[in-house]
């Protein structure tokens, strides 16, 4: 499948709400994720919005978020190509006040959409900062969508926390959409960034069928965007999915799965790796002086990295299927 472009990432949303069903758009912090996730979205025969966030891309880059972009793009890029399902990249969160990078970005050509991010700024100020980006792509012939924000989440973003929620306006948001042309709105509703238990939210799926509302009156076809999907119960998901949200953000999740997978393998495989008290840990020689030594299928890199992937291909087999977006590939 070649990589998916931008307009045919506007086609998967429209799809999306003709049919009733949406993406789980899926994190990915470093490779393994990356791969996991067009494994599971193989498998569920779902076409896959990946995301890449500044944080990822600069660690991915040693510091540097466009090197990371091209790395983790590349990636995406090569196994899409591969792939019987459509992979889409969408870079998550460019804080709107960093223009190298939102250029970079842009330049690149690696995107199929961008989300620009001036949702802590007043609504003047948003709209004029998410104007300049719709600009800037415009300017580049590009097909990239563009998500912007309007509303405020809780939890911490990009090392700045936001403590209270502050939930989007109905006709604010018409007149933000207007005003600004982005392809995707991301609303507030409740959700929190990072860790948080589905039933400590206050969530208002009502907020975003109102929204939904207010801009299919004013001729608007815009589709909504939920951040900080981790932790939301089947129930919660579904609810959302039935207002006119077609695209949900999932990180921590994932986070949390490559950690626990590799953290149950170590500690279920120590004994083939780490040498027995009293054994001398010669590492240079590979403890030549005992008759432990450490097992070369267990600790070969492959492994742990194995178990990552495919546990993480099973959430995305059960987020496709809990989203919808399962068996509805439209390169299929
Ligand atoms: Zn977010």
């Amino acid at each position: 499948m070649p990589y998916a472009s931008g307009s045919e990432l506007s086609d998967a949303y429209a799809r999306a709400r003709d049919r009733g069903y949406g993406f789980v758009a899926s994190n990915v912090t470093e490779p393994n994720i990356l791969t996991g996730l067009v494994e599971g979205a193989e498998r569920a025969a779902s076409d896959l919005v990946l995301q890449v966030k500044r944080d990822s891309a600069a660690f991915a880059g040693r510091g540097e978020p466009a090197t990371g972009l091209e790395i983790l793009g590349t990636t995406a890029r090569a196994l899409g190509r591969d792939a019987d399902v459509g992979v889409f990249l969408n870079v998550d969160h460019v804080p709107a006040d960093d223009r190298a990078f939102l250029e970079a970005c842009v330049e690149s050509g690696i995107p199929s959409s961008l989300m620009v991010d001036a949702s802590h700024e007043p609504f003047e100020e948003n709209v004029a900062r998410t104007r300049e980006a719709v600009e800037l792509v415009e300017a580049h012939d590009e097909e990239m969508l563009v998500e912007a924000e309007l509303g405020m989440i809780k939890g911490v973003e990009g090392g700045v926390e936001t403590t209270e929620a502050y939930y989007t306006d109905p006709e604010e948001a018409v007149e933000f959409v207007d005003r600004t042309g982005c392809d995707l709105l991301a609303i507030s509703i409740g959700t929190e960034h990072g860790v948080s238990k589905g039933r400590d939210l206050e969530l208002r799926p009502d907020i975003a069928r109102d929204v939904g509302d207010a801009l299919a009156d004013h001729g608007l076809d815009t589709p909504l965007v939920v951040h900080g999907s981790s932790g939301l119960s089947d129930t919660q998901v579904q609810e959302l999915l039935s207002t006119g949200v077609c695209k949900l953000n999932k990180n921590t999740r994932y986070q949390y799965e490559f950690a626990r997978t590799a953290c149950d393998f170590y500690h279920d495989h120590e004994s083939a790796i780490r040498p027995p008290a009293g054994v001398d840990d010669d590492r240079q020689g590979f403890f030549a002086d005992s008759d432990w030594s450490p097992d070369k299928t267990t600790f070969t890199p492959f492994r742990v990295c194995e178990e990552v992937r495919e546990r993480i291909a099973e959430v995305m087999v059960g987020v496709a299927e809990l989203a919808g977006s399962a068996g509805q590939s439209q390169f299929q």
